[in-house]
């Protein structure tokens, strides 16, 4: 059977996590290793400069006090370590991570860890949405684990999928989409007259054909795959006037 490590950034506590477990049970040795309180937006980020602890709550079901990124290297460097999953899942997420969301999102970052480590890695977020119901997304995700169980999955294997709010109409292979950004830092006042600030905002979407905004609003399921190296390829020719006045920058540093 296969081995399937959960875990998310809603914490341990969550429905979406808490079915996802149950869905994918049915089809594989989950163990869930998550954090033991509401993570979201916390990136890639890492816990370095503090210990961490890990709690069992149940069998097969561990808490910890840090981020998702933690729980995926505890759980495949200590937890499983003589035998690692076979595919890490995260989710499923209250609300999607979309576009350039991704890189805020900590359940998008547990499966970029996952693949760092070396194990096949799928994010699943939920539209919210008056129809919305995990129940059905879990249902769906226990048969698109399924499908990528049968394949030889590439060890950089890393799809992001996102759910719609209603029953999806079909499931469409995206690229990610762009925000037009209306963040605004909202300045208040404490009752001390210290300032303090909120950062907000509804995200808005450039409507792009083919990405993953797109199907989410065409109603289908949107399953977009990821890899890690940032590098701006077209940059790498497009700012080769700046490489020529680089050349020679670094003489004479030492003067
Ligand atoms: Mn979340």
């Amino acid at each position: 059977m296969a081995r399937i490590l959960i875990t998310n950034d809603d914490g341990v506590y969550s429905e979406g996590l808490k079915l996802l477990a149950d869905a994918l049970g049915q089809i594989g040795e989950v163990t869930v290793v998550a954090p033991d309180r509401e993570q979201s937006a916390t990136g890639h980020s890492l816990t370095l400069h503090r210990p961490l602890r890990m709690q069992q709550l149940q069998e097969h079901v561990f808490a910890v006090d840090g981020t998702p990124t933690d729980c995926v290297n505890l759980a495949v460097l200590w937890l499983m370590k003589d035998s690692p999953p076979d595919l890490v899942v995260s989710g499923i997420n209250f609300g999607c991570n979309m576009g350039d969301d991704v890189t805020y999102s900590g359940t998008v970052s547990a499966t970029f860890e996952g693949t760092l480590l070396g194990i096949p890695s799928v994010a699943f977020s939920q539209e919210v949405g008056e129809e919305f119901s995990f129940d059905r997304a879990a249902r769906f995700a226990r048969r698109f684990t399924e499908i990528l169980l049968k394949e030889t999955l590439a060890k950089d294997t890393l799809l992001n999928v996102n759910i719609p709010a209603e029953s999806p109409l079909g499931v469409r292979l995206t690229r990610l989409g762009k925000r037009k950004y209306k963040q605004v830092v909202v300045e208040k006042e404490d009752p001390r007259g210290r300032k303090y600030f909120w950062i907000a905002g509804t995200p808005e979407w450039q409507e792009e054909e083919g990405t993953d905004h797109a199907a989410l609003s065409a109603g289908l399921v949107s399953v977009t795959p990821l890899h890690l190296d940032l590098t701006d390829y077209r940059g790498l020719e497009s700012y080769s006037e700046l490489r020529e006045r680089f050349d020679g920058m670094t003489g004479d540093l030492e003067t």
